[in-house]
């Protein structure tokens, strides 16, 4: 059943390590994205990021010559304010450790979001990446917790890729936050798999019509998997094809390419031939 690019019908690209590296676009990701929009694969963009709304990505795409509706770019933020609408758990209010894309995202849903308690009973503490992370905010969410709080991650990414660096992320904090409490939080980005099933939802196709593109096996790769989705691994950013041919049958992709500019290829395949399939 699985091994060819036949009946793909929906393709789903990470960002980060996909799209670009930091700033710097990866070549071939414009020509690419665009056939992909011509050839109606959508695409689909997808990213563990929860720091910034859907509008921000959609800008930093066009800057590198990419047109991408809001409505097909899903970040962690997004993902969590939907956990809230299709779990039937509004109204709400959440006290939020992290930055301002993942409050407006929750606003939005119809989420009262909150930054410390009050008198209000909180019956969620969201937890992402917080630049401005500190032990008050710390302190705030495991009293919340304590009180009957739902623990809520965004992520559990353990760093986040910086122009030729990593820096801390969002499971840092998640971390702090799980341990204070001494509770596993619900999860609700990458790996779970929560956005393949949303997006195949959305994109109105069958699971094993969509293909999850990303750079990350214990994330990308994995979430995939999980919802099912066809999978196929990229070699421009954190994982190395050793790593993929070595991994747990759940991380090993379908696929593995040297960057997005061979998917054309892979998709064009009749029958998949093109891949390097496992
Ligand atoms: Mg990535």
């Amino acid at each position: 059943m699985r091994g060819g690019s036949a009946h793909i019908k929906a393709v789903i690209l990470d960002l980060d390590g996909v799209i670009y590296r930091g700033r710097t676009p990866i070549p071939g990701a414009k020509e690419t994205a665009d056939w992909l929009a011509r050839r109606g694969y959508g695409p689909y963009y997808l990213t563990n990021n929860s720091t910034r709304t859907r509008e921000y990505y959609a800008e930093m795409l066009a800057g590198f010559g990419i047109h991408a509706d809001a409505e097909h770019i899903v970040t962690s933020a997004s993902l969590t304010a939907r956990y809230f609408r299709d779990n039937g758990l509004l109204p709400a209010t959440a006290l939020v450790i992290g930055e301002e894309g993942l409050a407006e995202e929750l606003r939005r849903a119809g989420v009262r979001v909150v930054r410390r308690r009050g008198k209000r009973p909180i019956q969620f503490v969201v937890v992402g990446m917080d630049r401005q992370f500190t032990y008050r905010k710390l302190h705030e969410a495991q009293q919340a917790v304590l009180a009957g709080a739902e623990l809520i991650a965004t992520n559990r990414d353990a760093t986040y890729p910086v122009e030729g660096n990593v820096i801390p992320g969002g499971g840092s904090i998640v971390a702090a936050v799980a341990t204070a409490c001494e509770r596993e939080p619900v999860l609700i980005g990458k790996p779970s798999a929560r956005a393949g099933e949303a997006i195949v939802r959305y994109a109105r196709v069958r699971p094993e019509e969509a293909l999850m593109v990303g750079d990350r096996l214990e994330t990308d790769i994995l979430a995939g998997t999980r919802a099912g989705l066809r999978t196929c691994l990229v070699l421009t950013g954190i994982s190395t094809e050793e790593e993929a041919r070595a991994a747990p049958k759940e991380m090993r992709p379908d696929f593995i390419l040297p960057s997005i500019a061979d998917l054309t290829g892979l998709l064009d395949s009749a029958g998949g031939r093109g891949g390097r399939g496992r």
